[in-house]
């Protein structure tokens, strides 16, 4: 655990997503009015504008988008983690995120690979959500 690294600040937007990874569960928010998934959290709706939502689980499987194997350009505290993949990750149920790729070596890394989520607890409230190979 690298205690230097910054960290995510959850908002009034994403508290419920990082309560849900410190919980090892992803969560996206789920349009009331057409039912679009979306992320990140936002009070929104990008498809039909409605501030209605709810929390839903989804199941953290996905498919490589695309990706980059990160070897220098980083801050001093992550020179320690290079180099590390970071990729789009399209997920079954929709929504795209950006995250790592860990598990396995970066040339093991494809465009379409299945990868499922992961959980890394940073400290006592933050966890990111990560994806390794399926
Ligand atoms: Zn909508």
């Amino acid at each position: 655990m690298n205690t230097k690294r910054p960290l995510p600040r959850p908002d009034e937007d994403s508290e419920v997503f990082w309560e849900g990874c410190r919980a090892e569960e992803l969560r996206m928010q789920e349009c009331s009015e057409c039912h679009t998934l979306r992320f990140r959290p936002r009070p929104v709706c990008p498809e039909c504008l409605s501030d209605q939502f709810k929390w839903t689980p989804v199941s953290g499987k996905g498919r490589v988008y695309t990706f980059g194997v990160v070897r220098s350009g980083v801050l001093p505290s992550f020179r320690e983690e290079v180099p590390y993949v970071l990729a789009l990750i399209d997920l079954e149920e929709g929504p795209r995120m950006t995250s790592r790729i860990v598990g396995c070596e970066p040339e093991a890394v494809e465009i379409g690979m299945s990868v499922r989520v992961l959980f890394e607890a940073l400290d006592d409230t933050i966890s990111l959500p990560y994806f390794c190979p399926q």
